[in-house]
């Protein structure tokens, strides 16, 4: 049962130290019960109010984590069905399936597919996440030797390890060091020899059910012997059935607060389509709008994944934060010190706007991007964060005086307002009144001359 924020505020030391990042222990409390701060951040609540509050707080799907560094994958710790009633919090990881029964040669082609397919839209990278490595046939060594190989040559996957035989898997866990791979699997055969060697190596369980039935016995039973991460198969092979199944379990998880189920999933698409990959990745759009913690494809290529990179971008970010790009100076197409400066807001669609009619006009130009928390131009003035003031402090610490001759900046043509104050914050530049519309930027910089 969920604590409320009083709740939590009579177990906290209420010294109101602001230690936590949070000024007062109850503003605190409130943001730990709304799940938006770990009690973890207050250094002074005692371990039996931790686990207490931990307890109650922690979400109903719960948090998985696997890999390290730069290999870091996180799924689950989801609260709600739809993504309006809150948001998603861990975007589906998109794995990529390597077995010891395929030759080197395809194995270092999905490899390298895996290493170099990475694209950056909106100021958010987006690539595959995981390689799941599978035990086809049962020989040790070979599957040792194919995980050594993926940990070596994919410094950027977290790595699931395909195996029902408990040698085969603490051999492979091995060479993982602090890699922390998913041990996939558990099964009704083999859950307690599996679910010992995950607690030995500390490492999250995946489970593989034939149905949900036979899943919910054996993480009920997994849990009674002491394992805690798991991440949950149902067993399903054909969409429809994993569509549902996925279903059951978040909604039995989320509403019914059912245990057995409150696990991320993992669903393998790869296994569903018969060798059509179209078809594949048509099975594993629709799983990852539908819960899928992690799905495993066979392969991956630019024009079926790409699009899946977007309907992950799309499901996963929150409905209630606009998206923003770093403030920061941003060239476009190789500026000089005799390039031209502009500035705007941090909503990502008014850079992507700005930044695409500069770089279609051809001139090379500054690009200067205030922080605005993601407000447009009008509206983040008018909330007073695109403020003469604030673009003068921005534009004096940026460093962008030391990059160009001319010290002009161009501001949108909706802040034409603020132009006077501007001149005065900013004494050693000459303010300009930019067009209001993007698409009038081309001919505004043809226009444009730095001797003018
Ligand atoms: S660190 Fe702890 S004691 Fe200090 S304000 Fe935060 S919750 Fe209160």
């Amino acid at each position: 049962m969920a604590l409320t924020g009083i709740q939590i505020l009579k177990m906290l030391p209420k010294k109101n130290c602001g230690e936590c990042d949070i000024p007062t222990c109850l503003a605190f409390a409130m943001k730990v019960a709304a799940g938006q701060a770990e009690i973890e951040t207050c250094p002074y609540v005692s371990e039996e109010a931790k686990e207490t509050i931990g307890e109650a707080s922690a979400p109903p799907i719960r948090t998985i984590k696997l890999g390290s560094g730069e290999a870091a994958f996180t799924a689950g710790g989801e609260t709600c069905l739809f993504r309006h009633e809150k948001r998603f919090e861990n975007p589906t990881g998109i794995a990529i399936l390597v077995s010891t029964g395929e030759s080197d040669a395809d194995v270092d082609g999905k490899i390298h597919r895996f290493n170099v397919m990475e694209f950056e839209r909106v100021g958010v990278i987006m690539r595959a996440n995981l390689i799941a490595v599978k035990d086809d046939g049962g020989d040790g060594a070979a599957f040792t030797a194919l995980v050594t190989k993926v940990i070596d040559q994919a410094p950027k996957a977290a790595v699931i390890l395909m195996s029902e035989n408990v040698d085969n898997m603490k051999d492979a866990a091995a060479v993982c060091g602090d890699r922390t791979p998913l041990l996939f699997g558990a099964t009704a055969d083999n859950w307690q020899a599996m679910g010992e060697l995950a607690k030995e190596v500390n490492c999250p369980l995946g489970v593989k059910g034939k149905n949900l039935d036979d899943l919910v016995e054996i993480t009920e039973n997994l849990v009674k012997a002491g394992v805690k991460d798991m991440i949950i198969d149902t067993g399903a092979r054909t969409l429809r059935a994993a569509f549902e199944d996925n279903v059951v379990a978040r909604r039995s998880a989320v509403k019914e607060k059912f245990k057995p189920l409150g696990f991320p999933t993992i669903t393998l698409p790869c296994e569903m389509a018969a060798g059509d990959v179209m078809m594949e990745a048509m099975i594993a759009s629709v799983l990852m709008a539908k819960y899928s913690g992690i799905v495993v494809l066979s392969d991956i290529q630019g024009d079926i994944i790409f699009p899946l990179f977007l309907e992950q971008l799309n499901i996963f970010t929150d409905p209630q934060r606009p998206m923003v790009v770093q403030e920061d100076i941003y060239p476009i197409g190789g500026p000089d010190e005799n390039s031209p400066v502009m500035i705007t807001c941090n909503f990502s669609l008014t850079y992507f706007i700005v930044s695409g009619e500069i770089e279609g006009s051809k001139v090379p130009s500054w690009l200067l991007i205030k922080d605005t928390e993601g407000l447009s131009v009008l509206t983040a003035w008018a909330a007073g964060k695109f403020g003469a003031d604030l673009i003068a402090q921005f534009v004096n610490k940026s460093g962008i005086a030391d990059k160009v001759k001319k010290h002009e900046l161009i501001i949108p043509g909706y802040l034409a307002t603020i132009k006077g104050e501007l001149e005065e914050e900013l004494p050693d530049w000459t303010i300009t009144i930019g067009p209001r519309e993007a698409g009038h930027l081309p001919a505004f910089l043809k226009e444009w001359s730095p001797e003018a």
